[in-house]
């Protein structure tokens, strides 16, 4: 068995990365990073700071002053922002559409690519984002595209938002998935592509444990 695996996770906002990297990490026993959260824990920041996070300028020259931390307590990924636990309050439909703004800006990304290589180097980590299998952890021995359709996305923000007591409108959620896709994916630096080798996934009509176990069954594979 080789000694560190890691497993890249790419895919559009709500495909499902997170729910499976997180039972797919549970069951190998590897690390879970969520490095949207990050991403997330800027546009937080940004407006904590009352700085505008579609001003690049701005948030580049408020960069060095971002004191984020990474930590795994309990084997959950926390991020502390200026000590703050952020890591609950960074989960709005609002700072997600800030995390897809300051993720445009090319020094925000070289900032968090950095943070997140040393984060994983050494330990077998399932890590999930827009750009892992590409630029993050491009030698990732398996990389997985987990996509599904904008609808059935949908039903799934629904369902999280309702978990935390909050209500939403359908169709409103399919236009900001809509949105975010179309920013993610056709930014300059780092957009959403699937990796060349990348193994594509079509969540829609899967359970989120099917799609775990296909994937523990390519590591296992992989790792033999
Ligand atoms: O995955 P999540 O919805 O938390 O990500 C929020 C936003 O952060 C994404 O829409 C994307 O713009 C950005 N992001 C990114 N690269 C990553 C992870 C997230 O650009 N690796």
């Amino acid at each position: 068995m080789v000694k560190h695996f890691t497993i890249a996770i790419d895919g559009p906002a709500g495909s499902g990365k997170s729910t499976v990297a997180k039972m797919v990490a549970r069951e190998l026993g590897f690390l879970y990073m969520d490095t949207g959260a990050m991403y997330r824990t800027v546009a937080y920041f940004c407006r904590k700071h009352q700085i505008d996070w579609t001003d690049e300028a701005k948030v580049v020259a408020a960069l060095p002053k971002l004191q984020m931390n990474v930590q795994l307590l309990d084997g959950k990924q926390h991020i502390f922002l200026e000590g703050e636990d952020v890591t609950d309050l960074v989960r709005t439909p609002e700072i997600g559409k800030g995390a897809s703004s300051v993720g445009t800006f090319l020094p925000v990304r070289e900032c968090m690519v950095r943070l997140q290589q040393s984060l994983a180097a050494d330990v077998s980590v399932v890590m999930d984002g827009r750009d892992i299998g590409t630029k993050v952890l491009p030698d990732a021995p398996l990389k997985i595209y987990l996509d599904a359709g904008v609808e059935e996305r949908a039903r799934r923000r629904m369902g999280e938002l309702a978990e935390r007591g909050e209500t939403a409108d359908f169709a409103e959620i399919c236009q900001q998935i809509r949105q975010r896709d179309e920013q993610d994916m056709h930014r300059t630096h780092s957009p959403l592509v699937q990796a060349e080798d990348a193994v594509f996934l079509d969540s829609t009509s899967m359970t989120a444990e099917e799609v775990a176990q296909r994937i523990i069954a390519l590591a296992k594979e992989r790792m033999e």
